[in-house]
């Protein structure tokens, strides 16, 4: 499998931007070129990949309890319009469908931006009893949003996720799914894809239309930004009480679910491996992820007899294909130079070299693509050695990627402080009076003072304690939460 390849050539550390736009393009995982403005299309080196995205956390949330289900793409307007705060926060982006054939339609359809209010419309139905509870569904697809700006899996028009819609009888379940989501969050995320993130409880300013309280994962991008890539709302009883989802108890009263909803940020997540993993060579795609994990390069030299090697090469991949390992073969014509920069490029895991000096001894050479580190082994032990070698190197680009989010935050005590901290790229962490209402006049301050720091929350499951005598980093009244702030995407 050789694809067109394309000259690439970026200072990640000098400019992270002008990075990000030749790597994508590059490593050939979008084309822009589709003529509707903020609608991408997604290659297959990006499809593979998410299709593994989507398998982890798709065995994750039916590990806790969910089952797949598939809703409608348009949502009608008046299913929109039943919970008040969530039109009006949606109402801006949705895109609408008013025409069908030569018909004006009476009743206009949105391209879902979300599915809260088409699945609800359905789980009024078919919730009656306790015995209908917990009812836990997910799908995954792709929402519409009219972005005014856009830029490939940061913020688009039309991006891929998963969403879970969860009803519970209690309180107290709804806010155990928000720590299992944390939970399924932290097992994906940071063990399969190695990416570090903060889990926030957002101010109360901050939160999704319609929820009572939201719950964010926000990663770092180099350039020092915040970036958030899954989000879980609890929703209290205010859509349960809009849609009328509701049961009877034991005594036969009537009452109503409380329900949470888990938005899972897949198209951004292939923007935060990109981000946080490449270099100046390329991708590095985490081995559970890559569409090829490893790719057996014949290494021909001067005499050599290509068509054994090539038939090696070949034996090996099928040796990894059936231990369950995505494995390829280069047999194009190119140089093996070129061949090892190109997959180095397009972030391949492993390179399994084989050459004349193989063949004789019945060995291969297999070399990682974070640090080029070569080892030589017995052809027969080719599924360990693939098998071990990509998960020391997922398991090296999680500490790495632990250790730049823990050394980029900073403790911050004056605003001054503050503004150095995110000129160098840090997340601050400072004291704010309150993250109630009350509290969003000092937090737009420091939004407006320091061009654009956010007050992301509070860690959520951190117990951060607020010490004795502890002042608003704006308004110097008594704090009452410790909270970080950083630029954002
Ligand atoms: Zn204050």
């Amino acid at each position: 499998m050789v694809m067109a390849t394309k000259e690439f050539s970026a200072d990640k550390a000098k400019d992270f931007s002008d990075w990000y736009n030749k790597v994508i393009y590059a490593a050939d995982l979008v084309d822009n070129r589709y003529n509707v403005q903020g609608f991408v299309v997604h290659k297959p080196w990006s499809m593979l990949a998410f299709r593994q995205i989507y398998r982890l956390f798709e065995a994750e949330l039916e590990a806790d309890g969910h089952l797949p289900a598939l809703f409608p793409t348009v949502i009608p307007e008046e299913n929109f319009e039943r919970e008040k705060e969530h039109v009006e926060g949606f109402e801006p982006q949705v895109f609408w469908v008013t025409r069908a054939g030569a018909e004006d339609l009476k009743r206009h359809l949105a391209l879902r931006p979300t599915s809260e209010t088409a699945f609800y419309q359905m789980y009024s139905l078919w919730v009656n009893g306790k015995a209908d509870l917990p009812l836990k569904m997910y799908q995954s697809c792709s929402v519409f949003r009219n972005e005014p700006e856009t830029n490939p899996f940061m913020r688009g028009r039309e991006f891929l996720w998963i969403e879970a819609h969860d009803c519970f009888a209690a309180q107290e379940e709804a806010m155990q799914q928000v720590k299992r989501d944390m939970a399924v969050c932290e097992r994906v995320l940071s063990h399969e894809l190695g990416l570090s993130f903060l889990f926030f409880e957002r101010p109360a300013w901050d939160t999704f239309p319609g929820a009572e309280t939201t719950f964010a994962c926000d990663a770092r991008l180099p350039d020092g930004k915040a970036f958030q890539i899954a989000t879980t709302h609890f929703l209290g009883q205010k859509f349960a009480k809009a849609f009328g989802i509701r049961y009877s108890d034991d005594s036969g009263a009537e009452k109503f679910v409380f329900q949470t909803c888990f938005g899972i940020g897949v198209w951004r997540m292939m923007a935060a491996v990109v981000a946080v993993h490449g270099d100046n060579k390329g991708l590095m795609m985490p081995f559970s992820i890559a569409p090829v994990q490893a790719m057996a390069i014949p290494i021909a030299g001067k005499g050599v007899d290509s068509t054994r090697l090539l038939a090696k090469c070949r034996e090996i991949k099928a040796v990894l294909e059936k231990a369950g390992i995505r494995a390829s073969v280069d047999d194009s014509d190119k140089t093996p130079g070129y061949k090892y920069n190109y997959w180095e490029m397009k972030g391949v895991p492993i390179r399994i070299e084989v050459g004349e000096k193989e063949l004789t001894a019945g060995t291969v050479t297999l070399a990682r693509r974070d640090s080029r580190e070569r080892v030589t082994v017995g052809a027969d032990k080719v599924v360990a050695a693939v098998n071990e070698l990509g998960f020391a190197l997922l398991e090296s680009m999680c500490e790495r990627a632990a250790n730049d989010l823990k050394s980029h935050i900073l403790n911050v005590s004056t605003k001054k402080e503050l503004a150095e901290a995110l000129d160098a790229k840090n997340y601050a962490r400072a004291f704010l009076c309150s993250t109630d209402k009350e509290g969003k006049e000092c937090a737009d301050f420091i939004q407006a003072e320091t061009k654009g720091g956010k007050v992301r929350g509070t860690l959520f499951g951190g117990d951060e304690a607020v010490p004795r005598g502890a002042k608003c980093i704006h308004c110097g009244r008594p704090a009452s939460a410790i909270v970080y702030i950083a630029r954002q995407y």
